[in-house]
């Protein structure tokens, strides 16, 4: 069969990333309400126990922010989710706000230090700082390999199929995330950090890959919104990776790509998925 392409999403696909992002917000939201707490409010000790309980789901299960969120609304922790809805809404409106570089090192910090600065107005700087490196340390925590990726890589490689890493974010973060990863074993310099995912960047990529064909070009990511939709809007097939128990992202509308539980998959459905003329078929009728 004429070479396959993979066009891999890295953060949580290949590694856990997200979980990061819930854990800092676990530390805010605790002391947040800890702070509280001697400022004399009371009834907290329950709530405070409960995001304990989330803060421990969110390492050992790498729950993403909106999983992260979901647990806090099952747990009816509902203060600690106003605190944490608060922080996601500060967070987007920085992203939407920014015209280049939407995910600068600030982004997140900043987030948390405004939102801690909304619950205690006027606070010093120094406690503004705390909470600002509270949002950094998602930058300095360990993002491992998704069970199976490597051994998904490894597969892919031997198959002599062509990988290229394809990542949103900023450019320091991402290129030591894939240098700290040493992922050159599997996509040598194939390997781009963009701003955006758009349908343009998904094209460019594959210009600069020289990649000849849309057949056999797969788009591999866990967000419907930047690493399928756009994939598909050019023509390449996608394999949206969810391990969400609830779907944010609303993905009803489309049904012309693969949903896959677990990375580990594409080597278990290597046959199946690569069948890819059928795929290519089925998309170019549905245009
Ligand atoms: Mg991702």
């Amino acid at each position: 069969m004429a070479g396959i392409t993979w066009i891999y999403d890295l953060d949580d696909t290949l590694i856990s990333n997200a979980h990061n992002y819930s854990n800092a917000a676990a530390t805010l939201i605790l002391k947040i309400l800890e702070k509280r707490k001697n400022n004399g409010f009371t009834n907290l000790e329950e709530e405070i126990e409960k995001v304990k309980e989330v803060k421990k789901d969110v390492l050992e299960l790498k729950l993403g922010f909106e999983d992260f969120m979901y647990n806090l609304k099952q747990n009816e922790a509902q203060k600690a989710l106003s605190i944490a809805e608060m922080i996601y809404k500060i967070d987007m409106e920085i992203i939407n706000r920014a015209k280049k570089n939407k995910f600068s090192q600030k982004r997140f910090p900043s987030a948390c230090a405004k939102v801690y600065e909304s619950y205690f107005p006027g606070c010093p700087r120094a406690a503004k700082k705390e909470a600002y490196e509270i949002g950094k340390t998602v930058f300095s925590s360990e993002s491992p390999f998704k069970e199976g990726a490597e051994n998904v890589l490894d597969f892919l490689k031997y198959k002599k199929d062509k990988l290229i890493l394809l990542t949103k974010g900023d450019k320091e973060i991402q290129s030591k995330k894939i240098k700290d990863k040493k992922l050159e074993r599997w996509f040598g310099n194939s390997t781009y950090i963009v701003d955006d995912k758009s349908a343009f960047y998904f094209q460019r990529v594959l210009d600069s890959e020289k990649i000849p064909t849309l057949k056999n070009v797969f788009s591999v990511g866990n967000s419907f919104k930047s690493d399928i939709e756009h994939a598909l809007e050019i023509g390449l097939s996608g394999i949206y990776i969810s391990e969400r128990r609830w779907d944010f992202e609303k993905v009803d509308n489309f049904k012309e790509f693969i949903t896959l539980k677990k990375i580990s998959e594409i080597k278990d459905k290597y046959a199946e998925l690569t069948d890819s003329f059928k795929y290519a078929f089925k998309l170019r009728l549905q245009r």
